[in-house]
């Protein structure tokens, strides 16, 4: 029989509910809109009800209730994902975690904090103890620390420390399972990695426990060079410069450059460009190198400086697509992987096979212990059929596409079926009622 929303409302109490349109239309979304194809795959789906627990004991009370219920159940920060990761593809429940947002310890360069907790607030209470983020995600205003580890995968620091699924990332975390008697548990090092990149399938984290970074003052820069070639190379001759201490290496082809409107007045016209974040002692020795390499450095600031323009790093990793949308809303994006000793030929070739058609976007990163390039080109989006045209390509010339047009974890990043993720789910959520219709490779039949 139907269920009566009110009455689950009313059977949670005093756990807040919202049941109100607005409500459930905006908890019931992402940046799932970024990609035309699920933009039209998606744009029809809706939670039935969102609830927002204050504490573990009301989360457990709400997964207990769920389960009896056969209710499906969808975990939810700050909504930013981009690929629908949030959206309650069967309907239920969004479980809204807004409210964990405690932060819990920090001890010798650990913190502690609450899956809730915004990734601006936790550096809140870490920075004036000398302590931030390996790295965010350029959504750091808004993110949550739990949406990260569950649905992101590096940003703005990964220049220097690789990504989420980079050993010693994650020291710890506390994960609630979806069954009769939720059990909260506790996994530490290795153990964490199943839940990490699971889009909330295999349990709700309720903690986390990161290691951090030393703070820097940090200075913005951006350089500005001929092409795209001699911003690339540049990228690459910074990571290798081992005395430099960088957070953030980002190029731009002035196809994408001319959508960062709040930073026009400094760009020049057709020129690619590098925006970086590098430590105040280091700028000596930055500018010898961007001078060396051809470069000109047309804007410089304390980050710490506020004025109109936003962060640098809002015109970085997936806030470029976001500028280049606000501006044109048929253009979309792609995310591949250019490695290996060649990875500057590869994005060359890329470069003189797509043109206009894929403005190039990189960002620089660590990747297994060497510098490696994200490939996080727009595309003039002409069909889905070019789309995985330019898709098959990339992968056929050895750079490898973390499809962002798809809400199926393993079609995502992965690739192939994590086995380890999926027993995990086995035990965490045997109904599978957890975020369904995310992991390809469950099935009820599997419990
Ligand atoms: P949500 O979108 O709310 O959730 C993400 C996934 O995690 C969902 O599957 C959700 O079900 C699950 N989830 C959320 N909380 C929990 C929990 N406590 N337990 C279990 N599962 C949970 N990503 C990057 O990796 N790097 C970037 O630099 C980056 N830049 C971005 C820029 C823009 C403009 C946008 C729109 C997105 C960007 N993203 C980036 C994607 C996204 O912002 C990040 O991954 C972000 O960290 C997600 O956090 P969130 O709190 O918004 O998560």
């Amino acid at each position: 029989s139907p269920i009566d929303w009110n009455a689950v409302a009313a059977d949670l109490a005093p756990i807040e509910c919202l049941a109100d349109r607005a409500s459930l239309r905006a908890k019931s979304r992402d940046f799932f809109w970024y990609s035309p194809v699920l933009n039209e795959k998606l744009k029809g789906v809706s939670a039935e009800l969102v609830v927002c627990p204050a504490n573990e004991a009301e989360l457990i009370r709400t997964l207990a209730y769920c389960h009896e219920r056969r209710i499906p159940v969808t975990p939810r920060g700050g909504g930013t994902g981009n690929y629908g990761q949030a959206m309650p593809l069967r309907g239920g429940i969004v479980l809204d975690l807004l409210k964990l947002d405690r932060f819990l310890w920090l001890k010798d360069g650990v913190a502690r904090v609450e899956a809730g907790l915004k990734l601006i607030d936790l550096e809140r209470h870490s920075l004036p103890q000398g302590w931030e983020l390996r790295f965010h995600p350029s959504t750091r205003r808004t993110a949550t620390i739990g949406g990260f580890i569950a649905g992101g995968s590096g940003g703005v620091g990964s220049v220097q420390f690789g990504g989420l699924r980079a050993r010693g990332n994650v020291l710890g975390l506390r994960l609630v399972t979806m069954e009769a008697e939720p059990q909260a548990l506790e996994l530490r090092g290795e153990e964490v990695m199943p839940a990490v990149h699971a889009y909330g399938t295999n349990g709700v984290i309720v903690e986390l426990e990161m290691p951090l970074a030393r703070s820097w003052p940090w200075r913005e820069i951006i350089v500005s060079f001929p092409d795209i070639g001699g911003a690339a190379a540049f990228g690459n001759a910074l990571c290798e410069a081992d005395g430099i201490v960088r957070k953030l290496v980002t190029v731009c082809d002035w196809q994408s450059a001319q959508y960062f409107r709040p930073l026009l007045s400094h760009l020049k016209s057709g020129q690619a460009i590098a925006l970086c974040v590098v430590a105040d002692p280091s700028l000596e020795a930055f500018e010898t190198l961007s001078t060396a390499m051809g470069g000109t450095i047309v804007f410089q600031r304390d980050a710490a400086e506020a004025d109109d323009i936003p962060p640098l790093y809002e015109f970085t990793w997936n806030h470029t697509t976001l500028w280049a949308l606000k501006a044109d809303r048929s253009i979309t994006y792609l995310q591949c992987l250019f490695d290996g000793p060649d990875y500057l030929d590869k994005i060359a070739r890329a470069v003189a096979t797509f043109g206009v058609e894929t403005p190039m976007h990189l960002e620089f990163t660590r990747l297994n212990g060497r510098v490696a390039a994200f490939g996080l080109q727009l595309v003039r989006y002409r069909n889905e059929a070019r789309l995985y045209e330019i898709i098959h390509w990339l992968e056929a010339n050895g750079c490898p596409v973390a499809d962002p047009h798809t809400y199926i974890l393993e079609d995502g990043g992965m690739k192939t079926v994590d086995e380890a993720q999926l027993a995990f789910k086995r035990r965490t959520d045997p109904l599978g009622l957890l975020n369904p219709g995310k992991m390809k490779a469950w099935s009820p039949a599997c419990s």
